[in-house]
């Protein structure tokens, strides 16, 4: 199952079987996620040109856009001060930042390649 596949080290688009991120990095030691150059499996150049990556920020936008509104219809429940809203949103959109950054390269693999 490929969505499944995108969460954790990703797998490679084109062989399903090579880690896409060496590690998973650590929000707490303030490590972030390592991306292999290729696949340590069947050699596929992930990056394939200067920049390829940047399209992925929209997806990462698009995707932390969706967990803020979420966070925001969750916490209105409980809270009516703007500014705890506005703090937990901050709060789940940084726990969630490494994660964001992989699902949005993963997705922008997959996107490009069959
Ligand atoms: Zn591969």
């Amino acid at each position: 199952m490929k969505i499944v596949q995108l969460f954790g080290k990703g797998v490679c688009p084109k062989c399903g079987k090579g880690d896409v991120f060496s590690n998973l990095g650590n929000i707490l030691k303030f490590s972030s996620p390592k991306m292999n150059e290729s696949c340590p499996n069947c050699g596929y150049t992930y990056e394939r040109e200067n920049g390829y990556f940047l399209g992925a920020f929209y997806i990462s936008y698009a995707i932390s856009v969706g967990e803020l509104l979420l966070v925001y219809f969750i916490t209105q429940f409980f809270t009516k001060n703007v500014w705890e809203i506005i703090s937990m949103m901050c709060l789940v959109l940084l726990l969630l930042i490494f994660f964001n950054f992989r699902v949005s390269r993963l997705i922008w693999i997959y996107i490009f390649n069959k």
